[in-house]
């Protein structure tokens, strides 16, 4: 028993080590909100003025995939995270 709760902090510990990357919200996908409209005519414009937008947060284990609205400028200090969507 020990030794499986131990093997479970090392597999939480190891997640912690964070590697992701964000890939950016298409305007002309459809939005995130599951609203079936597309994003640029759906939260695009609201957050266009709040000068935010919406990323997928990509873990490059699991592959899993989040989804983060985040602020431009916030964004752009961690642009090497960022990948360009493959489309
Ligand atoms: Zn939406």
């Amino acid at each position: 028993m020990k030794k499986l709760l131990d093997s479970f902090l090392t597999f939480f510990k190891s997640s912690d080590e964070e590697s992701f990357y964000y890939v950016k919200m298409e305007r002309n996908e459809k939005c995130y909100c599951g609203s079936g409209k597309k994003y640029k005519s759906c939260h695009y414009p609201d957050h266009q003025k709040k000068s935010k937008l919406a990323v997928r947060k990509i873990d490059e284990i699991t592959g899993e995939e989040e989804i983060k609205i985040m602020s431009i400028k916030k964004l752009r200090k961690e642009h090497s995270l960022v990948k360009s969507s493959v489309h």
